[in-house]
C-alpha cells in the first residue's frame, strides 16, 4: 500500500482520473489531510462511499505511531514516532507568545557526528521519506486546539536536511501551500551542518527559505574536533556557499554556535568569530549547550556566556542567545534521539 502523504497532488488527481472521479475530489482530500482531524478515509464525508473504500484499499493515511507523548511546563510537546520498519524519530511543538513552532527530522539518526549532538550518537539508518516528514507535521499540528495554526516549521531535528533534499523539498512544498498548512516560506528554516554543494542544490531548486549554517567554531582545528565531516569540508567553503545563498535568496543568512563550557567559549573564540562573520548580513544564533546523557560537555559560565555576548555585540554582530525550551522532556536542541532514556512526564497517548 502506498502512503497517501508520500504522492504528488498530481499523482493523486492522476489516481482519480484513472478511476473516473474529477480533479475536484484530490482538493477535497487535500482538505481533509491538512485542515481536518480525521484519522480515517471513512470519515472523508463529503467523498463518495465508493472513493473512501477505493482509497482505503489502495493508501495507508498514518504509516507512523505515537510512541511517546511528552509535555513540559514551558508548553512544550515531544513526539517520538515509531515508523513503518520500527524506526523511531523525534519531534517537537514550541510554543512562545504567538508562535506556534515545529522542529521536525529528516533522517532516522544522523551521519554528521557532531560530538555534542544526541542524535547522531548512534549514526544514521536511512532519510525519511516525504510522506513521514509529513506526517510529523500533521501530528504535531493536530496537538493544537482546534483554532490554533501552526505558525513556523524548523528542519532542525535528527538528521542532516541538506543529505535528504529531495523528500524534504516536496514535503515543504506541502507545508507552504495554500491547500496545505499554508505556513509561508520565510517561515521555514531548514538547518545545516554546512554541505557546500547540497547548498548549490538548494540554490537551484528553491531560495525562499531561511537557511541556517551550523557553525560551532571559528577555526578549522577547533570545528574538525567538534563537527567531524568538517575534515573534508572546511569552514571558508561553508561561508562561500552560504554568501551564495543569500545573495539569490536576500534573506538574512543563521549561524548557529552551540557554546560548550571551556571548549569554544573563550574571549579568543568570539573575536575570531566576530572577525569571520563581519560584514554579512547575519545573525549569530549562540545556543548555550544542552546536557545530552552520557556525553561529557558543560554548559558554560553565565560569566562565560556574557563575555562571549559582549565581545560580538561590540564588534557589530547581530547575535542572538538561544532560550532553552523543553530540556524538561530532553526536547531541547540537540537532545533529540531514537529514544527517550528519562521522560520527565508522560501522557499516554
Ligand atoms: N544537521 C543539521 C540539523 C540538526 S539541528 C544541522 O547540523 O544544522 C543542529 C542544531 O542543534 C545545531 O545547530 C545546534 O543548534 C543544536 N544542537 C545540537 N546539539 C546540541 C546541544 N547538545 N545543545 C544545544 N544545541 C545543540
Amino acid at each position: 500500500m502506498q502512503h497517501l502523504l508520500d504522492i504528488t497532488h498530481e499523482q493523486l488527481t492522476a489516481w482519480l482520473k484513472e478511476r473516473g472521479y474529477p480533479a475536484y475530489r484530490a482538493a477535497q482530500i487535500r482538505k481533509w489531510l491538512f485542515q481536518s482531524r480525521v484519522e480515517t478515509f471513512e470519515e472523508m464525508s463529503d467523498l463518495p462511499k465508493a472513493l473512501r473504500s477505493e482509497l482505503a484499499s489502495a493508501f495507508t493515511l498514518w504509516t507512523s505511531k505515537i510512541a511517546t507523548h511528552s509535555v513540559a511546563h514551558d508548553g512544550t510537546e515531544k513526539l517520538l514516532l515509531e515508523l513503518a520498519d520500527g524506526g523511531r524519530i523525534e519531534c517537537v511543538l514550541l510554543r512562545d507568545g504567538e508562535r506556534r513552532s515545529i522542529c521536525i527530522s529528516s533522517q532516522v539518526g544522523c551521519a554528521m557526528g557532531c560530538v555534542f549532538c544526541a542524535s547522531g550518537l548512534d549514526g544514521v539508518d536511512r532519510n525519511l521519506t516525504t510522506g513521514e516528514m509529513i506526517e510529523e507535521m500533521l501530528r504535531l499540528a493536530r496537538l493544537l486546539p482546534a483554532e490554533e495554526r501552526l505558525s513556523h516549521i524548523v528542519v532542525m531535528g535528527m538528521g542532516e536536511p541538506l543529505a535528504n533534499l529531495d523528500r524534504l523539498l516536496p514535503a515543504l512544498d506541502a507545508a507552504t501551500r495554500e491547500d496545505g498548512l499554508g505556513i509561508s516560506h520565510r517561515r521555514i528554516t531548514i538547518s545545516t551542518v554546512g554541505l557546500p554543494p547540497q547548498i548549490d542544490k538548494l540554490i537551484d531548486r528553491d531560495t525562499r527559505f531561511h537557511l541556517a549554517v551550523s557553525l560551532h567554531a571559528p577555526n578549522d582545528e577547533l570545528r574538525n574536533r567538534l563537527v567531524p565531516v568538517n575534515k573534508n569540508i572546511g569552514i571558508a567553503p561553508i561561508i562561500a556557499a552560504a554568501d551564495r545563498y543569500f545573495d539569490q535568496s536576500g534573506r538574512r543568512l543563521t549561524f548557529e554556535y552551540v557554546l560548550l563550557g571551556g571548549l569554544n567559549d573563550a574571549r579568543q573564540h568570539a573575536e575570531q568569530l566576530a572577525a569571520l562573520l563581519r560584514g554579512r548580513t547575519a545573525l549569530l544564533n549562540v545556543i548555550p549547550y544542552n546536557p545530552v546523557a552520557g556525553l561529557p560537555y558543560q554548559t558554560p559560565s553565565a560569566a562565560a556566556i556574557r563575555q562571549f555576548r559582549e565581545i560580538l555585540e561590540r564588534a557589530g554582530i547581530n547575535v542572538q542567545f538561544r532560550e532553552r525550551k523543553g530540556d524538561e522532556i530532553n526536547a531541547a536542541c540537540g537532545q533529540l534521539r531514537r529514544s527517550t532514556p528519562v521522560v520527565a512526564l508522560e501522557v499516554p497517548s
